[in-house]
């Protein structure tokens, strides 16, 4: 059974890098979001498309959900292509749900790419979708101790997003536990925090997808 999980990994990361040549030669900054249910992904992803494509930034976004296009539907509402893959049984996106996905895309007409994950924050830390970047998110709503509970997701992360801290006060969100939390697993680890209802954090957030783009292209 390890065998065949390794095989599987293995088909996984030759695939991802293979898409991660083809995303850095069309000059496509890749984002996946990772976290568990209900932390927010769609929410920040709205606003992050509404105001790449009001800035004339050439944006779209994959959404993975195991059943319905409702995310798919609501990200649309910016104007960005969007395309749901919807995975099944399957907990988490692997990189050959991505390449089915961009098949058919002019991937040289994109500034960025969005991956919206499956709410999940195991396993998905184990696939690689050719990513430029991972962003790993939970919410104040969640508690402080997600990333002590979840190490590996946020070992693979370049960024941790605390969602909804509109809410911190109200639900007795212990920020310094928090990123006392992060920094214990990850010390290096940039974190934004954000409310994409309010849009307190949301230009950090910007900062950050900037720079990634900026590096990359500067490589
Ligand atoms: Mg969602
Ligand atoms: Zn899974």
């Amino acid at each position: 059974l390890l065998e065949a999980r390794q095989k599987v990994l293995k088909k996984n990361d030759l695939l991802a890098r293979e898409l991660r040549r083809r995303f850095e030669d069309a000059g496509v900054t890749v984002i996946s979001l990772a976290s568990s249910p209900g932390a927010g992904k769609t929410t920040l992803l709205a606003r992050t498309l509404r105001h790449f494509i009001e800035a004339g930034t050439r944006v779209a976004a994959l959404v993975g959900d195991l059943a319905t296009d409702h995310d798919a539907r609501r990200l649309r509402e910016s104007g960005a292509k969007v395309q749901q893959i919807t995975t099944g049984t399957v907990c988490h996106l692997d990189a050959e749900m991505i390449e089915s996905a961009i098949r058919s895309w002019p991937l040289d007409t994109l500034d960025y790419l969005f991956i919206e994950n499956v709410g999940n924050l195991v396993c998905p830390a184990t696939f690689d979708l050719g990513e430029s970047r991972r962003a790993v998110l939970f919410s104040t709503t969640e508690g402080e101790d997600k990333p002590a509970k979840y190490p590996p997701i946020f070992h693979t992360a370049d960024v941790a997003v605390i969602t909804k801290i509109d809410l911190a006060a109200a639900v007795g969100f212990d920020r310094a536990a928090a990123l006392a939390a992060i920094s214990s697993i990850c010390p290096v680890m940039p974190v934004i925090e954000v409310s994409a209802s309010s849009g307190e954090g949301f230009p950090t957030w910007c900062r950050w997808l900037h720079a990634c783009r900026t590096l990359q292209l500067r490589l």
